[in-house]
């Protein structure tokens, strides 16, 4: 299941310190070079409301905005965006939680396959994540997600790997697809 944290931690990291360091304090370098494009302002939301509020306001000053998870697509444009907008990264939306039954794993949107498979170390139990650890959740996810166990379990998001995602809408509605 993908899910957002509840977490009421929101950084905004506006152009006034230097680009390398707002990129590596959120951890959110990307993974090719030409994707080092330099936004007008970084904003981490915590939670979905804080999500909801950003994308919302942002649309309705028709500014431009670009989304980040784990920043390995290669494409340039694809998770960044120029001084022309800002960067929406992922990194505080931390949710890792194994349900008591042990089959459901709920990730937040800022997670790497990494995070996910360490914490499941020693309980028995794996997912369907990328072959690259390094390579973040979301992205994977909507791109289908093909992982060492899709022989046997199909795609990452494929098969009922995905229990539920978190759907955030710009009128503050959540929706949970399940
Ligand atoms: C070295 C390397 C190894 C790889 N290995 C694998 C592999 O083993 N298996 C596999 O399936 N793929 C693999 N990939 C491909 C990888 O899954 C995709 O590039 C994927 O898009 C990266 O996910 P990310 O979260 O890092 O995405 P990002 O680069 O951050 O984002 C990718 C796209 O998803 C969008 N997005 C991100 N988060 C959200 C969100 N919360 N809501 C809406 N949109 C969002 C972004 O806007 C962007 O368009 C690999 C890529 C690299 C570079």
């Amino acid at each position: 299941m993908m899910h957002i944290s509840k977490r009421p931690v929101v950084s905004c990291i506006c152009p006034s310190i230097s680009m390398h360091l707002r990129l590596t304090c959120c951890m959110i370098v990307p993974w090719a070079a030409q994707s080092w494009l330099e936004p007008s302002c970084i904003f981490a939301p915590g939670n979905a409301k804080h999500l909801s509020f950003a994308v919302k306001h942002i649309a309705s000053l028709g500014s431009q905005f670009a989304m980040r998870g784990g920043g390995h697509m290669p494409i340039t444009s694809s998770h960044s965006i120029n001084s022309t907008g800002v960067l929406i990264s992922s990194t505080n939306l931390d949710t890792l939680a194994l349900s008591a039954d042990k089959k459901t794993l709920s990730i937040g949107s800022g997670r790497r396959w990494s995070d996910a498979f360490e914490f499941l170390e020693g309980t028995g139990r794996s997912v369907v994540g990328a072959r690259s650890t390094h390579v973040g959740v979301p992205g994977m996810l909507l791109g289908g997600g093909i992982s060492f166990y899709s022989y046997e379990y199909g795609l990452g998001s494929t098969n009922g790997n995905v229990q539920a995602y978190e759907v955030l809408c710009i009128r503050w509605i959540c929706l949970r697809k399940d």
